[in-house]
């Protein structure tokens, strides 16, 4: 039986880059569901689905065929044999995203690729439903997180780095807002698993994280 870690939390937790520091230093699948997710909005966006027509995001979302292919370590997300993975980190996607993921008939089709990934492979899964939902019986379950403010400051380096402009108060509402929304809606809101273990980044570097979540592969039954 393969074998899964579940790593979920806010945005901005880091749950990526430390998902895929783990993923190479085990030598698992990385599966960024987050991705999918964008992927999905990118079509809704493309064929003028507004964020709240839910009646047309149901539809719609029956002509997007997402598949994953793994390229040098990476994960490459298709959408209808096009790859899009340059064109689903903007921030125009990721709202439709965490808009469009409260429908049903969108979480059941992404949670159904997720699954048959998880079954094909070892994989270290990061979402906000993957403990919860996606793979209840993970190896292993983590809760990242870490405050609202450190989580904009990682994002507004980060973009300054890249010669961007942008407001540290803009991006931490834009985060509270994308919690607020991952959390209160009605299917696989963002939780805890009772049996994840939390971790606040807050104050933790990468490499402390990295090895905190490895630490706690090499427990329990399956551990190594
Ligand atoms: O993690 P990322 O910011 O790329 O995710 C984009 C959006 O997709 C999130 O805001 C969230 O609403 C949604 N998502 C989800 N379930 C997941 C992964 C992402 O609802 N497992």
């Amino acid at each position: 039986m393969s074998y899964s870690i579940a790593i979920d939390g806010p945005a901005g937790a880091g749950k990526s880059t430390i998902a895929k520091r783990i993923a190479k230093e085990k030598g698992f699948l990385y599966v960024d569901t987050g991705a999918m997710y964008r992927a999905m909005a990118l079509y809704l966006l493309r064929s003028g689905v507004g964020p709240e027509d839910m009646e047309e995001i149901g539809l719609k979302c029956k002509e997007a065929d997402i598949t994953i292919r793994y390229e040098k370590g990476g994960q490459v997300v298709l959408l209808n044999g096009e790859d899009v993975n340059g064109l689903i980190r903007t921030e125009e996607v990721g709202r439709m995203a965490s808009q469009s993921s409260g429908h049903p008939a969108v979480r059941r089709k992404l949670v159904e690729l997720q699954q048959r990934l998880a079954e094909s492979a070892d994989v270290v899964m990061d979402g906000r439903d993957i403990g919860t939902c996606v793979l209840p019986g993970a190896d292993v379950k983590v809760y990242l997180t870490a405050g609202s403010r450190v989580r904009a400051q990682r994002r507004y380096d980060e973009l300054t780095a890249r010669g961007e402009t942008c407001d540290l108060d803009r991006i931490e509402q834009g985060i509270m807002e994308r919690d607020r929304r991952d959390m209160e809606r009605e299917i696989s809101p963002l939780r805890q698993a009772p049996d994840a273990v939390l971790i606040d980044t807050s104050y933790m570097d990468i490499d402390e994280v990295v090895r905190a979540v490895i630490a706690l592969t090499e427990q329990g039954p399956r551990g190594f």
